[in-house]
C-alpha cells in the first residue's frame, strides 16, 4: 500500500485519533498473535471467522496460536488480565491494527486488512450504545465520508432471544434442504447466523419471524433510538443479525455502496462476553471499522497543497554544502528532498519534477563561495539568489 492509498489510511487514522480524544477514548495496543483458543472462546465457534477464516499455526513450543482476525477478544483479555474490573471498571478503548482472515480477496476484502475499533466497557446504559454510534459517525464526518447508511437492530438478551431462536429454527427447518452446507450445520446451533449467510441469507430477510423483545430490551432499544434521533439518520433493520456470536441487544452497521462488501463498520453490544471469558459480569458495546473499505467509500482524497523544496548540487565540491542546506531547511520546517548528487543537473531537476516540488534550490561553486543559494520557482521559472540565512524566510513568503 503506497501513494494516495497509504495517505488515505493515514488521514483516516488521524481523523479517528482526533475524534477518539474528544470522546475520551484511550488507545490500547493489543497483540497480533494470540492463543487460538482465545478466538474460539470469544469470537465463537459458529462464526465464519473461526470456522473458515482464521490463520492458525503451532509454534516451536507446541502452542496453538492464531493471527488475530479481530480486535475485541484481545481487548477483552487485556481488560480481564489487567484487573480493570476491580480498579476502574468503566473504560473506553480504541485500537488500530491489521487483522488477518483467510478470505477470497476482492475489492474491499483482503487477507490482511486494517481495523480501527472502539470498545466501551462497563456501561450498560443506552447512552453507551448511542455514543458508540455517534463516535463512529463523527469519525466518518471528520474523514469526509458522506454517502453511507446506518442500520440498527436489537438482538435481545438471554431472556428474549431463546424464544426468537426457536421460532427461527422452526421457520428455517422447513427450508433446511435448500440451505447451504454451512447453514444446515448451524441451523440448530445458531440460527441467527443463517440470516447473515452471504450465500442465501437474504432469501429469509422478508419472511423470517420477527424478534419479540422483552420489556427491558425494548426499553433499552427505544432509549438508544431516542438518543440518536435528530443526530444521525438510521434505519431499523430487523434482519440485521451480525456475524459474531457474542452480540446482545443493540447491533449496527454502517454501509456504503451496494456490493457484498458494503459494510464499512459494524458493531454492537456484547454484555455477556467478558463473563463468558472468565471475567466479571461487565457489559460492553463496541465496533470495528474496515479502514480500506472506509477509504474506498471516500472516493478520492483531496490533494494536499504542500510547498516542497528539492535541493540540487552542481559539482562534487558543493555536495556537502548542499547537503547542509537540506538539513537546515528541514530544521526550519520546510519539506525538503534532494541528495541525488551522483546525477547531473538534468537528472536532478527531473527528479525535482517527479517529487512535484514547488522550488528547486540549486547549489554551484559560486553559491558555495558566497554562502548563498539559488532559489528557482518551478511554476514560474523565476530564479533568485539568497544569502543562506534568508533562504527559508524567502520560501515561506512566496505565495
Ligand atoms: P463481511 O460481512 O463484509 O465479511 P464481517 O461481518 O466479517 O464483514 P466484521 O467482523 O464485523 O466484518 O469486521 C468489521 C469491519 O471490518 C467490516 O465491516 C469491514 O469493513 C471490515 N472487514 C471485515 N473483513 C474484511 C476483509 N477481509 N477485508 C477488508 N475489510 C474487512
Ligand atoms: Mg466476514
Amino acid at each position: 500500500i503506497f501513494g494516495p492509498e497509504a495517505a488515505a489510511l493515514t488521514a483516516l487514522e488521524a481523523a479517528a485519533r482526533k475524534v477518539f480524544k474528544l470522546y475520551g477514548v484511550k488507545e490500547l495496543r493489543i497483540p497480533t498473535v494470540e492463543l487460538k483458543e482465545l478466538f474460539i472462546k470469544s469470537t465463537g465457534t459458529t462464526t465464519d471467522i473461526v470456522q473458515k477464516e482464521m490463520y492458525s499455526f503451532e509454534d516451536a513450543g507446541h502452542r496453538l496460536l492464531a493471527l488475530r482476525p479481530e480486535g475485541t477478544p484481545g481487548v477483552a483479555r487485556a481488560y480481564i488480565e489487567n484487573n480493570f474490573t476491580q480498579a476502574a471498571p468503566v473504560q473506553q478503548f480504541f485500537y488500530i491494527g491489521n487483522m488477518f482472515r483467510a478470505e477470497r480477496p476482492q475489492a474491499g476484502r483482503y487477507r490482511e486488512f486494517e481495523q480501527i475499533g472502539a470498545e466501551f466497557l462497563g456501561n450498560p446504559a443506552p447512552a453507551a450504545d448511542a455514543q458508540a454510534i455517534l463516535l463512529l459517525k463523527d469519525i466518518m464526518q471528520a474523514f469526509g465520508v458522506k454517502n453511507y447508511s446506518v442500520k440498527i437492530n436489537s438482538l435481545g438478551c438471554e431472556k428474549c432471544r431463546p424464544l426468537y431462536r426457536q421460532a427461527l429454527i422452526d421457520y428455517l427447518s422447513s427450508s433446511k434442504d435448500t440451505l447451504c452446507e454451512t447453514c444446515q450445520d448451524r441451523l440448530e446451533r445458531n440460527p441467527l447466523r443463517v440470516l447473515d449467510c452471504k450465500i442465501d441469507g437474504h432469501r429469509f430477510a422478508e419472511g423470517a419471524p420477527k424478534m419479540k423483545l422483552c420489556p427491558e430490551c425494548e426499553e433499552h432499544f427505544n432509549e438508544v433510538k431516542r438518543l440518536l434521533d435528530g443526530k444521525i439518520p438510521y434505519i431499523v433493520d430487523t434482519s440485521l443479525v451480525r456475524g459474531l456470536d457474542y452480540y446482545t441487544r443493540t447491533v449496527f452497521e454502517f454501509q456504503a455502496g451496494d456490493k457484498s462488501q458494503n459494510a464499512i463498520a459494524a458493531g454492537g453490544r456484547y454484555d455477556s462476553l467478558i463473563k463468558s471469558m472468565g471475567g466479571a459480569d461487565i457489559p460492553a458495546v463496541g465496533w470495528a471499522m474496515g479502514a480500506e473499505r472506509t477509504c474506498l467509500a471516500l472516493g478520492s482524497l483531496p490533494a494536499e497543497e504542500e510547498v516542497k523544496v528539492y535541493v540540487v548540487s552542481l559539482e562534487k565540491s558543493c555536495n556537502e554544502y548542499a547537503f547542509n542546506v537540506m538539513q537546515n531547511l528541514r530544521a526550519d520546517g520546510i519539506i525538503t528532498e534532494g541528495g541525488l548528487f551522483e546525477k547531473n543537473l538534468k537528472g536532478q531537476m527531473k527528479q525535482a519534477d517527479r517529487t512535484k516540488a514547488r522550488f528547486a534550490v540549486i547549489i554551484g561553486g559560486e553559491e558555495t563561495a558566497r554562502g548563498s543559494a539559488k532559489l528557482k520557482d518551478l511554476t514560474t521559472g523565476e530564479q533568485k539568489d539568497y544569502p543562506l540565512d534568508a533562504l527559508a524566510g524567502a520560501i515561506k513568503n512566496i505565495k
